[in-house]
């Protein structure tokens, strides 16, 4: 029988969280009313995280695990599971018992109400305040101002999905802190709700604060996919035509000095400006140019679609 319900974990080098996290989740499970699963992605951990699983899965009916080859990282394992996941709902979830597996039921009535995503908002969160939490609103400010996606929590990632809004969504690098974007562009229904949060009692975080340089050239990425992902001509154009025009203007006056009046223009720093304008400008039509290629070979050679439908009727 297909479940209802999946519940996708990447975990790594998580032994300690894990024997408490699976019989967390066993009790959560009894009392969900539909069968679900739990897909556990071993992300090519070192400790006995692998050990711990394949025990676990003689135990437990409903665990379903991937062990990969090696660690891929934390987007790579949560595709994996998320690829893998046959339910209609997909709950994300941590391995290091941060969040608390509980509050997965108030995640799913909220997806029963209509919502296509439900993301975990830890508003009491017990991190540290400088290193972690400081940092994490300012960020979740920024993505909201820019995407337009106003969620609290973006790093939570306790979040429940409808699967046909996460399904095949592509989480290179590091977006997995961009679903709820990556969603939006597909026109998904969010939502947040509160939900608890603990001290990290086993292991240690997997990322320190080298992450916020990254955090930021995601962010453009999403702004860039948002507005421009299939017309980047639109983007490089502009600046392009800009540039071009600029520096043509330029070249225009000097030439003008140079023919009319017999100015020597050689010695000029705007002579070098101008030429700079006018092949960085022509440059970036041409990336333009490339880039819709891109696109085109990118939705084509897929079979993805520039859009994405809710309902079908009749
Ligand atoms: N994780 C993973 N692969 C990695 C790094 C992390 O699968 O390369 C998992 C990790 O086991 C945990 C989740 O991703 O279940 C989040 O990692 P972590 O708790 O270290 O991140 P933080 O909560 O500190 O942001
Ligand atoms: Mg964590």
């Amino acid at each position: 029988m297909e479940p209802a319900v999946s519940i996708v974990i990447p975990a790594y080098n998580e032994e300690e969280a894990l024997p408490l996290l699976l019989e967390k989740l066993d009790s959560v499970i009894r009392s969900l009313p539909h069968p679900s699963e739990v897909v556990v992605v071993d992300d090519g951990s070192r400790d006995r995280t692998p050990q711990i699983l394949k025990e676990a899965v003689k135990r437990y009916p409903w665990l379903r695990v991937f062990i990969l080859r090696r660690n891929f990282g934390q987007s790579a394992a949560l595709t994996c599971g998320i690829e893998n996941a046959r339910g209609k709902v997909i709950v994300t979830l941590d391995a290091d018992l941060q969040n608390d597996p509980e509050d997965i039921p108030r995640l799913l009535e909220k997806i029963e109400e209509g919502y296509d995503v439900v993301s975990g908002w830890r508003r009491e969160r017990r991190d540290p305040f400088l290193s972690r939490r400081l940092p994490s609103r300012l960020a979740n400010w920024l993505i909201g101002r820019i995407t337009g996606v106003k969620i609290h929590d973006y790093g939570c990632t306790l979040k429940a999905y409808r699967r046909e809004v996460i399904q095949g969504i592509p989480i290179y690098g590091e977006l997995h802190r961009f679903i709820p974007v990556l969603t939006d562009l597909r026109g998904a229904m969010i939502t947040e709700i509160p939900v608890r949060h603990h001290p990290r009692r086993f292991g240690k975080s997997k990322y320190g604060i080298s992450r916020t340089y990254r955090v930021l050239l995601d962010l453009f990425l999403m702004f860039f996919f948002q507005r421009f992902a299939t017309r980047p001509l639109h983007f490089f154009g502009l600046v392009g035509l800009v540039l071009s025009a600029l520096g043509f203007s330029i070249e225009l006056y000097l030439s003008f000095l140079k023919l009319v009046y017999h100015q020597s223009i050689g010695q000029r720093p705007l002579l070098l400006l101008g030429a700079l304008l006018l092949i960085t400008g022509v440059n970036l039509l041409g990336t333009g140019l490339l880039a819709e290629l891109l696109v085109r070979t990118y939705y084509e050679g897929s079979g993805r679609k520039i859009y994405s439908v809710r309902e079908r009727l009749p």
